[in-house]
């Protein structure tokens, strides 16, 4: 995978998945919503519950951190995908309930493993229109148990 680049300087490039993801004093996180009547959390974003065809979801910010639940190498080009391969693609579970399916960044599979600890980030993307502020999930070092 072309390398993703932090991004640096308090600017923000355009989002790619604009209205994904908001930046707020404790840095960036997705933003998804919660079914009011039955409190199951979705994201992307919905207009009404897949559990109970309520449109009554009010937004909620998600956690930045998850555990790996899936991982795969996607080693050949997708057609219609933002990222060069090879790169990782990734399901991340949140502590909300909720799943992100995602690239995982670094694609360094020999150092991930089910159950580890990924953390929100923002990438740089450059695209022919410019750069652009992408989020990926970065697998964090497990903590050694005391
Ligand atoms: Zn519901």
């Amino acid at each position: 995978m072309a390398q993703l680049q932090m991004i640096t300087g308090k600017t923000l490039p355009d989002p790619l998945q604009g209205g994904h993801f908001h930046v707020d004093p404790e840095g960036p996180a997705l933003m998804g919503n919660r079914c009011a009547p039955c409190d199951r959390v979705f994201f992307p974003r919905r207009d009404w519950c897949a559990c109970c065809s309520s449109p009554i979801l009010d937004e909620v910010t998600l956690s930045r951190t998850g555990k790996i639940g899936a991982f795969s190498l996607i080693d050949r080009q997708p057609a219609d995908a933002w990222v060069s391969a090879p790169y990782v693609q990734a399901e991340i579970e949140l502590p909300e309930g909720v799943s992100v399916f995602t690239v995982l960044h670094p694609a360094d599979t020999a150092a991930l493993s089910i159950g580890q600890t990924a953390r929100l980030e923002l990438r740089a993307l450059p695209t022919p229109d410019g750069t652009r502020a992408v989020y990926v999930f970065a697998p964090v070092a497990d903590e050694v148990a005391a």
